[in-house]
């Protein structure tokens, strides 16, 4: 492992902006309730959430990266294009939501090509990044890191390093950095933490934008920009979402799910306001973190 912490002190702030684009149905908390072949019965909000993100990143000209789930981007190809056309980078969340450690190698593998292959040809770009369906990179599937490389991505922004039930790397890098990927390395920008005596606490992506006051994420930044960390916030469309129906045909409402998303919005404004935000492709090829194409060990955006 590299060493954990990279930061650019005195080459002003590197923030990245993120998307992981998916709809409010297809989330891991809802996955026991509803099955994927019954999505197409929910009515779609996230065309419509998601061109809400798009105008409010224009009012304060923040860059993102959108890391687009294949099936969102089957069902609505033309929002691919959208988010393209308006300047952004489009990256791939994997093609169903499963997560990495649901999957087998060869099932990962054939997920990362496809919507790799997928998302190319709607947004006419090379799809570089890869971000997993709830941050399931982890001890466990650092294999999966070894077919991202292979299957020609050149950088992940997976890795949470907090131990939560289901994902977390705790050991992981807390600043962009390579880290090992079978054989070769890959770029990885993880999200964010602040250090809080022995504990690290994940700040501005997940749920926790939504999730701590807006004083405490505005806290956050400047902290990141003070020790000359970078740092990527990460939002989903249906965050900014307060009328999206209920999932569960009980009734039930997950307070991760449903807390404060009248007021995601608004904290993400005050942040963008805060400081200049751009792709995550483009930080970690500022960073030198990223080769650049042509770079690499023979292994072309294109396979
Ligand atoms: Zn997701």
């Amino acid at each position: 492992m590299p060493p954990a912490e990279s930061g650019a002190p005195g080459r002003g702030s590197a923030f990245a902006l993120s998307v992981d684009v998916e709809d409010y149905y297809q989330v891991q908390a809802f996955a026991s309730v509803v099955a994927r072949d019954a999505w197409n019965r929910f009515p779609s909000r996230v065309v419509a959430n998601t061109n809400r993100l798009l105008d409010l990143f224009d009012e304060s000209g923040a860059k993102g990266t959108f890391f687009t789930l294949g099936w969102v981007a089957r069902e609505h190809p033309d929002l691919v294009r959208d988010i393209a056309r308006r300047g952004h980078e489009i990256a791939s969340h994997g093609m169903d939501h499963r997560m990495i450690t649901e999957l087998t190698p060869q099932e990962f593998r054939a997920q990362a090509i496809d919507s790799k292959s997928l998302l190319e040809d709607l947004s006419g770009q090379s799809v570089l990044g890869y971000r997993a369906p709830s941050y399931t990179v982890g001890r466990g599937t650092l294999w999966s890191l070894e077919i991202l490389r292979e299957t020609g991505y050149a950088y992940d922004s997976s890795i949470f390093p907090i131990r939560r039930r289901r994902y977390g790397y705790p050991e992981g890098p807390i600043g962009p950095a390579r880290i090992q990927a079978g054989k070769t390395t890959i770029a990885e920008f993880p999200l964010p933490t602040v250090g809080w005596g022995s504990a690290r606490l994940p700040v501005l992506a997940g749920a926790y934008l939504r999730l701590w006051p807006a004083w405490a994420s505005l806290a956050a930044l400047d902290h990141h920009r003070r020790v000359g960390r970078p740092l990527v916030v990460n939002i989903h469309p249906w965050e900014i979402d307060p009328d999206q129906p209920t999932v569960d045909p009980r009734g039930r409402r997950p307070w991760t799910h449903y807390a404060r998303l009248d007021r995601a919005a608004g904290i993400l404004r005050r942040v963008l306001e805060r400081d200049s935000f751009d792709t995550v492709r483009s930080r970690l090829e500022h960073l030198g973190v990223l080769e650049r194409a042509g770079d690499d060990d023979g292994r072309s955006a294109t396979a």
